[in-house]
């Protein structure tokens, strides 16, 4: 007869989030179990910029700092517009750059020395709600008083919740390369976003000890094409689109779930849809929600009441959601054709843009903050009239 295995609680995924939910849960004297379907070290494709948040959120968590040979640190960055510099920037702190290979092994290990029991390269087979238990592929049944559920943008959890993991017309996609550059020191470290070599979305390149990391990504229903696109930003990079594998994968585009999970089941990260859609970060608020999700897992529990994590996770994560609120509305400025040029020409011109976007990444503003100073700026009625979402602009275009 095959094993039953019995936890306070289940991660499903030892990504950031998953890692941050299990070691967070784990400090609170809880048995957990840390699932993933792959093998550590894995890859991961992502830009790996670790923002300054992130970096907080780190010490936060998992009371450590990235080890210097896990990252470069760079303040060089360049604005582009389909290719044309508009302007280079010192960012006002270190951006760091890692790979998600070493880093999100890092985070995972650290989950593990506090207590989280590792299940990796495990494939559920099951989920039994009804018996707040889910079976594996081999056979090993689980038991858990609540299941966290940081299995990533495509997440099979959601899907069993909801019946779908995103919602198709609002989910982004993004391509990305390794580019065979190393960047030997911080001298020749330039970061570079290009905010118009795709619609709804942005391409950014990004230094690394051994490579640069290009790629772009956009709102996925907006008519364009992204394969080709990719092709085009990699030779204005300078990097020939034959020498490199370039890969795809979803990423939340701003759409991230009102309720994220139901009861004893708890979505983190990706699986939540919690990412900034404007600056296209999601580690933070990853392992942010991660942590967020031990929390709520510890207090339930200790209540005797575990179908009650809901509650106190949904209270906890409204101040995420509050601010991809209002992501959601500013992009709608930013991408709007209607606010091209304007927006062009801020991003050249205003130090307040460049110096909000880096703010922003370091979590020291707030988007409610930068709404209000759009609002000062005269924005108020281009806000309250531009789409959040790029379908009502497909349609205004086929009109
Ligand atoms: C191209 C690209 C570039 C990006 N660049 C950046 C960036 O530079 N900076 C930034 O902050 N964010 C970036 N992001 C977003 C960032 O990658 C995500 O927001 C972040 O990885 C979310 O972490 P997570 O733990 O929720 O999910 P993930 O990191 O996706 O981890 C999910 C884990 O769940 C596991 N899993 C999946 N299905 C199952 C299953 N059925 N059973 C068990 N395990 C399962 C996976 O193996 C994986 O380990 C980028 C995303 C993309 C696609």
């Amino acid at each position: 007869m095959a094993d039953t295995l019995t936890f306070d609680v289940v991660v499903l995924g030892a990504g950031p989030a998953g890692s941050a939910a299990a070691k967070r849960a784990a400090d609170r004297g809880l048995s957990v179990a840390l699932i993933d379907r792959s093998v550590f070290p894995r890859h991961k494709l992502c830009g790996a910029l670790i923002s300054p948040r992130a970096n907080k959120a780190i010490r936060d968590v998992h009371g450590m700092e990235m080890p210097e040979d896990m990252y470069l640190p760079s303040r060089s960055v360049e604005f582009k517009w389909n290719g044309e510099v508009l302007r280079d920037i010192e960012a006002p702190y270190d951006l760091t750059y890692s790979n998600r290979i070493d880093f999100d092994h890092w985070l995972r290990n650290s989950a593990l020395e506090a207590g989280a029991v590792n299940m990796e390269g495990t494939r559920v087979a099951a989920f039994l709600d009804a018996e707040n238990a889910l079976e594996l592929a081999d056979g090993t049944r689980i038991e858990y008083g609540v299941l966290i559920g940081a299995d990533g943008a495509a997440s099979p959890l959601a899907k069993h919740l909801f019946g779908q993991a995103f919602d198709n017309d609002k989910i982004a996609f993004a391509f990305e390369a390794e580019a065979d550059q190393p960047c030997d020191g911080e001298k020749d470290a330039l970061m570079s976003i290009d905010f118009r070599i795709v619609r709804w979305g942005y391409g950014w390149n990004f230094p690394k000890r051994k490579t640069r990391t290009i790629g772009l990504g956009g709102i996925k229903s907006v008519d364009q094409d992204l394969k080709a696109l990719m092709a085009q930003y990699l030779e204005l990079e300078g990097v020939d689109p034959d020498s490199v594998k370039v890969k795809g994968a979803h990423l939340p585009g701003g759409d991230y779930k009102k309720r994220p999970g139901r009861e004893n089941i708890l979505l983190v990260g990706d699986a939540a849809g919690f990412v900034d859609a404007i600056t296209g970060e999601g580690i933070a608020l990853a392992i942010e929600s991660g942590a967020m999700a031990g929390d709520a897992a510890a207090e339930a529990l200790a209540a005797d009441r575990p179908r009650r994590a809901e509650k106190f996770y949904f209270a906890a994560v409204k101040s995420i959601q509050a601010e991809l609120d209002k992501v959601r509305r500013i992009r709608g400025i930013v991408y709007a054709e209607a606010f091209e040029k304007h927006f062009k020409d801020r991003l050249r011109h205003s130090d307040w843009v460049g110096t909000a976007f880096f703010d922003v990444l370091a979590g020291n503003q707030t988007y409610a903050e930068v709404e209000k100073r759009f609002a000062q700026k005269a924005f108020t009625s281009a806000l309250k009239g531009v789409a959040a979402w790029p379908s009502k602009m497909r349609r205004k275009r086929a009109s």
